[in-house]
């Protein structure tokens, strides 16, 4: 019955077997197993000219953290043998008994249906559960490493219940294998630490190619021993992933940009944690959330209107002290040394960072208020007066301070004036009681003509002028000193000019999609003046709150709940809220130890980001360097590559030359709508692109901002650079507008290539 290799693990002198059973086939050596993984690769790169295992790249864009929790959970489950979490019962014994393989771990009758189930490789030993509980709870770990672990264990039932996704990731990586030293019989031990050294460095920042190769090799076979110590069960689709993980990030780069979980830095010496109580649901959300700006980087956690507790200060903040009340909108960084910065206009610096979907100064991303927590450097944290209501003043961090600065600065607030507020919701509403508290006369310009009453009696505007009544829109002529401009939909200025006096403004907040017509005749007839404008910096931030405050202007809002979101995002996106929704995050997240990484609002908002993310198998390609994640900045690069697109995807980007200079994203986007391939959304560089192999060259010289394309060889494109510092080519399917639901575009033989100088 047992072959007398039986025991591997011979020194252990322990009853459980390392072995496989009575599979005489199965591989026994590790010179064996490397043979037979080698054989693998070796296999698929064979197949490479043909086969869509190789010619497709990166097509499921793995979220390896959550991956790693499953496997961690799996894993401990398992060692521990937790009821309902161990791979490893009397179903799985029966199934080695089916299978015919390891004898010795077959479930033993022994009368009155009583199944004893010998011990197996994988288990620990009591004695060996105490010791591996009692490491893991005493175990000291740095403020903000992980959540704090040692709730999570019971010594006395030696449990480890509610682990966090970025626990298990730090479990996998670092502490198992602290906490498994001398445990278990070697061979399972062996396969676990080989494991854990697999995940630590495929999840590394920066990855050596070279090496990666020979982890997707060894990967196998430590997969292998895996099979010969871990029940069968054990190896579910999750487990399975980790083989295919090396390649991804071949393709991919690191890991760590594909993540599912939001991170949030430590708290620097200039920072201020803060507690999330309530945050704003801004309409901007709602377009980064469908990416119909076409710059969304997911993951993404939305919210730029944040009010919280101080939790947490840096040794140089002074401003703040912890259990202050405090807001965090729009903007979380810039240069501070630019002149725009030094006149408090951080809002218009060339280096501002957004709230979220921006990357920090350390080059992570940065995610929004739909979350238990944020770091924010203090300079852009503000303080929330004292009668200020935190969940009614949440929306004045963007919505309030996008009316109020225009309305400063354009001079907008001699009282007894005339203002017309444009469009009617989030901005609008705030912009009423903004010129009222300016003692304004105020009139609502509206083309729901049932919104009267309520901008009126509720919102306290003085008359409401409806659109779409000739008759009224001719007796309101030239009867306006200012008008704010609210609608973000693509709407004709010349009936809004007509409105206004003469040196009347005019000032733009909305921002549509397209070009509206400026008609000129009545600007220099009427001398008259369009501006725009943008936010506003800190100082002027605080100081609107401040006003807010002394004049009790608050949004009017409907407060939800975190699981309500995507409900919300449904209402918003037809306009039907009154007129602003604010997330109760502080009693509504799930909740948790608060702890360095966040338990993000992704929960609640997995049908927008796996939509999302799923979608945007954007792919940044291996580069000529060791270093997967390449960037330039300067000189004429070059991309090639075949790519193909199948009939029925549509309204997406197949490949971009990433950065440019704000507002756009990129500075070549190649897209395709019904079939053809354009640039943008025109011209149409091929009318009929599906269903064959293209050859693509993309060259961009940065210096000259220049970009050519060519398609199978001739120059179908040249047009001007975009500015932005750092680029990169990407390619795949990312979703645009009308996007159909059918997503895909495949390439190969791709190449990035840099000019000689
Ligand atoms: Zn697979
Ligand atoms: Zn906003
Ligand atoms: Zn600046």
């Amino acid at each position: 019955m047992l072959g007398s290799s039986s025991n591997l693990s011979g020194d252990d002198g322990d009853n459980r077997r390392d072995d496989g059973g009575c599979d005489k086939d199965q591989p026994r050596n590790t010179e064996e197993y490397r043979i037979s993984a080698r054989k693998f690769v070796d296999m698929a790169k064979k197949n490479g000219g043909n086969s869509d295992m190789i010619a497709l790249l990166l097509r499921h864009n793995l979220d390896v953290m959550h991956i790693e929790k499953n496997i961690c959970e799996s894993i401990i489950g398992t060692l521990l043998h937790v009821k309902g979490k161990s791979k490893d019962g009397l179903k799985s014994r029966k199934d080695l008994k089916d299978m015919c393989i390891r004898n010795e771990l077959h479930p033993q009758e022994r009368g009155n249906n009583v199944n004893y189930l010998p011990p197996a490789p994988h288990m620990l030993s009591k004695t060996e559960k105490q010791i591996f509980c009692k490491r893991l709870a005493n175990l000291k770990l740095p403020d903000g490493y992980s959540s704090n672990i040692s709730n999570c264990i019971s010594l006395e039932e030696c449990k480890i219940v509610g682990l966090k996704s970025h626990d298990c990731h730090v479990l996998l990586h670092q502490l198992l294998s602290v906490a498994l030293r001398g445990l278990l019989p070697k061979g399972p031990r062996n396969a676990i630490f080989r494991l854990c050294a697999f995940y630590n460095e495929v999840c590394q920042r920066v990855i050596d190619r070279n090496r990666l190769e020979q982890h997707e090799e060894d990967v196998i076979e430590t997969m292998c021993m895996f099979e010969r110590f871990f029940p069968p069960s054990f190896f579910d689709i999750m487990v399975h992933l980790t083989i295919h993980i090396g390649r991804e990030a071949r393709l991919g780069g690191p890991v760590q940009y594909r993540w599912m979980y939001p991170f949030e830095r430590e708290n620097g010496n200039d920072d201020v944690t803060l507690k999330i109580l309530f945050c704003g649901v801004c309409h901007s959300d709602l377009h980064y959330l469908k990416n119909e700006w076409g710059i969304t980087m997911f993951p993404l956690v939305p919210g730029h209107e944040i009010v919280g507790i101080v939790t947490k200060i840096g040794s140089n903040v002074e401003k703040f002290k912890v259990g202050d009340r405090v807001g965090v909108g729009v903007v979380v960084s810039s240069c501070k040394t630019c002149e725009n910065c030094q006149q408090d206009l951080e809002n218009y610096c060339r280096k501002a960072i957004l709230t979220y979907n921006s990357i920090d100064h350390d080059g992570t991303k940065t995610y929004g208020g739909y979350s238990d927590l944020v770091v924010v450097d203090q300079r852009y944290v503000l303080r929330f007066p004292d009668n200020l209501p935190s969940d009614s003043g949440a929306p004045l961090l963007c919505a309030g301070i996008t009316v109020y600065s225009p309305m400063k600065y354009y001079g907008m607030t001699e009282p007894g004036k005339h203002l017309g507020v444009a469009g009617l919701g989030g901005l609008g509403h705030v912009a009423v009681k903004l010129g009222k508290a300016f003692r304004l006369k105020v009139t609502v310009i509206s083309s729901s003509p049932h919104k009267e009453a309520e901008a009126i009696n509720r919102l306290g505007a003085d008359s409401f002028l409806v659109t779409r009544d000739p008759a009224q829109m001719k007796a309101a002529l030239g009867t306006m000193d200012y008008i704010i401009d609210t609608v973000s939909a693509v709407h004709p200025l010349a009936p809004l000019l007509g409105l206004l006096k003469l040196n009347g403004k005019l000032v733009t907040v909305g921002l549509p999609d397209r070009p509206l017509e400026l008609p000129i005749f009545p600007l220099v007839l009427g001398r008259k003046l369009v501006g725009g404008s943008d936010i506003g910096g800190m100082k002027e931030t605080q100081e609107m709150l401040d006003f807010c405050a002394k004049h009790n202007i608050t949004a009017d809002i409907e407060l939800i709940k975190m699981d309500d979101i995507n409900k919300a995002f449904e209402r918003l996106a037809k306009s039907d809220v009154r007129y602003r929704f604010v997330i109760d995050v502080g009693n509504s997240l799930s909740k948790g130890p608060m702890t360095s990484p966040r338990i993000s609002g992704i929960a609640s908002l997995t049908e927008f980001t796996k939509r999302g993310f799923s979608r945007q198998t954007n792919l940044i390609l291996p580069p000529a360097k060791q270093n997967l994640g390449y960037e330039y900045s300067s000189g004429v690069w070059q991309f090639e590559g075949y790519g193909y697109v199948p009939h029925g995807t549509s309204g997406v980007c197949i490949m971009q030359v990433f950065g440019a200079n704000p507002p756009h994203a990129t500075t070549l986007m190649l897209r395709v709508y019904n079939g053809s391939l354009m640039y943008y959304r025109g011209p149409v560089l091929v009318p009929n692109i599906y269903d064959k192999w293209f050859h693509l060259n993309v060259i961009h010289d940065v210096g000259a901002a220049k970009v050519k394309v060519f398609i199978d060889g001739y120059l179908l494109l040249q047009v001007d650079g975009r500015g932005g510092t750092t680029h990169s080519f990407k390619c795949g399917v990312y979703a645009q507008n009308n996007d159909s639901y059918c997503m895909e575009s495949r390439w190969k033989d791709i190449k990035v290539l840099r000019k000689c100088d």
